[in-house]
C-alpha cells in the first residue's frame, strides 16, 4: 500500500522526498504530504470504506504510511452524537457532536495524529519519539511509544493539569516540566532536536502527524450520510486540526465520495489565548503571538504553528473566529455534561461556549446542521472545576438518615 509521493512546500511548491523533515529549505514554508490522489480514488469507494474496520483505518489510504499501521488500531471512528437536548437548548434543529472524548487509548482527538506519527517512527527506524506538548499529546505519544516499544521524552510547560502528567508517566514515559509556556517548549524541543535524534511528532514528523487529524473530517462526513455540515466549531491550538478537517472534506468531494463542500469552518479558542480568533476578527492574516493566560491549557498556544493556514480556512470558507472567557468556558462544560452527558474537558467547553456566541451573533442559524467538536476528556481537567462543586453530603447507613437528608437538601 502507500500513496504518498512524497512531501511538498505549501507555499513554494518544491518537491522533497518522503523524510522526517517539515521545513522548505528554499523559503521556509511547512512541508507537506502530496498524495496520488488518482491512485487513491482507483481503490477507494463508499463502500470500500464502509468495509473497513472501525477505527481510523478505515481511510488508511489516505494516510502518510507506506505500510500497515503499527499502533493505535482502535483509535477513531467516535460517535457522531445527534445532540437534541443540548440543541433544544440552544435553538438548533439540527446539532452534532463529534465525541473524541472517548478516543481510543487516551481520550482525545490526539490519539488521531499519534497513531500515524509513530507509525511513521517505526517506519523511519526511530527508537525514540518525543514531543513539545499541552497535555493531550504528551497523554497520547506516552501510550503509543508505550505500544510500540520505543522510547519516549516528553516536554511540557510547568503548571499542566495532574491528570494530565500523571497520564503520562503511568505509560514509563521520561517527562520534563520547562518553566514557561507551550512556545518555549516548543523553541527548546528545536533545539533538543539538534543534539538528538529522536522522532518528534509534532515537530520533524509534523507533515505526516499532521494528517491524522484528517480522519475526523472523514468521520463527520460519512457518519452524517456522506454530507458535509452547514456548520463545524472547531478548538484551534496550532491550528492543525481546523486546517485538517476542511482539507479532509475537500478531498472527498475531489473524489467523489461527497457532493460539493459548502461548510463554514469557525475557529474557536478561549479570550485569554487567542491569537488566531483576534487576527480573524480583525481581518488581519498574520498571527500576533500572545503570552496564554487560561484554564483551556491544551489549546493554550501563543505562537500557533499553522496560525496563518488556521485564518485562511476560516475565512476561506465562509466562517469565521471567536473566543469566550474561562467562565463561560466552565459555564459550557457543566452545560454539555448535564444536557447530554458528556463531560469534555475546557477545550470543548471552549468550542460549545463559542457556538452560543456565534448564534447570538446569528453566524449559526437554527436550520442548519451544525457540528460541534469535542475533541477531549473533561476527568483530565478537573481543577478547571475547583470551587464548583462541594464534596457530597455523607450520611449514616439508614432511611431515617437518607430521608432527613432528603428532606433538607437535596431538590431531585
Ligand atoms: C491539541 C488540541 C486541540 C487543537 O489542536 P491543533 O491541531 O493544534 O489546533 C484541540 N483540542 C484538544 C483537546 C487538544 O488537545
Ligand atoms: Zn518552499
Amino acid at each position: 500500500m502507500g500513496f504518498v509521493k512524497g512531501l511538498r512546500c505549501k507555499e513554494c511548491g518544491k518537491d522533497y522526498e518522503k523524510l522526517p523533515i517539515h521545513v522548505c529549505e528554499y523559503c521556509f514554508g511547512p512541508l507537506e504530504v502530496n498524495y496520488d490522489y488518482a491512485g487513491i480514488g482507483k481503490v477507494v469507494s463508499r463502500k470500500s470504506i464502509q468495509d473497513g474496520p472501525p477505527s481510523m483505518w478505515r481511510y488508511k489510504e489516505f494516510m502518510p504510511i507506506d505500510e500497515e499501521p503499527k499502533v493505535g488500531l482502535h483509535t477513531g471512528f467516535t460517535p457522531l452524537v445527534r445532540a437534541k437536548n443540548l440543541g433544544k437548548a440552544l435553538g438548533l434543529k439540527n446539532l452534532y457532536l463529534k465525541n473524541d472524548s472517548v478516543n481510543h487509548p487516551t481520550f482525545s482527538f490526539k490519539d488521531r495524529v499519534v497513531a500515524v506519527a509513530v507509525s511513521k517512527a517505526l517506519e523511519f527506524g526511530f527508537d525514540t519519539v518525543s514531543c513539545a506538548s499541552t497535555g493531550n499529546l504528551a497523554n497520547s505519544v506516552a501510550a503509543h511509544a508505550a505500544e510500540a516499544g520505543l522510547k519516549s521524552c516528553i516536554i511540557i510547560p510547568d503548571g499542566l493539569e495532574a491528570g494530565k502528567i500523571l497520564g503520562t508517566q503511568i505509560y514509563g514515559a521520561q517527562l520534563i516540566a520547562v518553566h514557561g509556556s507551550y512556545d518555549d517548549v516548543n523553541r527548546l524541543c528545536s533545539e533538543i532536536g539538534a543534539n538528538h535524534d529522536w522522532a518528534f511528532v509534532n515537530i520533524n514528523i509534523r507533515p505526516y502527524y499532521g494528517d491524522g487529524s484528517k480522519t475526523y473530517g472523514y468521520e463527520i462526513a460519512e457518519q452524517l450520510g456522506w454530507k458535509t455540515p452547514d456548520n463545524v466549531v472547531v478548538p484551534v491550538a496550532g491550528s492543525s486540526l481546523i486546517t485538517k478537517i476542511y482539507k479532509a472534506f475537500h478531498e472527498f468531494e475531489m473524489l467523489g465520495l461527497i457532493d460539493k463542500v459548502n461548510t463554514k469552518i469557525f475557529a474557536a479558542q478561549a479570550t485569554g489565548c487567542s491569537p488566531v480568533t483576534t487576527a480573524i476578527k480583525n481581518g488581519s492574516d498574520t498571527i500576533k503571538p500572545v503570552k496564554p493566560n487560561t484554564i483551556a491549557k491544551s489549546i493554550a498556544i501563543g505562537n500557533p504553528a499553522d496560525g496563518y493556514y488556521g485564518i485562511k480556512t476560516a475565512n476561506e470558507s465562509g466562517g469565521w473566529g471567536e473566543d469566550i472567557p474561562d467562565e463561560e468556558v466552565v459555564e459550557a462544560m457543566k452545560l454539555l455534561a448535564e444536557t447530554e452527558g458528556i463531560f469534555t474537558e475546557t477545550a470543548g467547553g471552549v468550542t460549545l461556549g463559542v457556538t452560543q456566541k456565534l448564534i447570538k451573533q446569528g453566524r449559526i442559524k437554527p436550520d442548519e446542521t451544525t457540528v460541534i467538536c469535542i475533541t477531549g476528556n473533561g476527568l483530565k481537567t478537573q481543577e478547571a472545576l475547583t470551587g464548583h462543586y462541594t464534596p457530597p453530603a455523607v450520611i449514616q447507613c439508614n432511611i431515617q438518615s437518607f430521608e432527613e437528608e432528603f428532606a433538607n437538601n437535596l431538590t431531585v
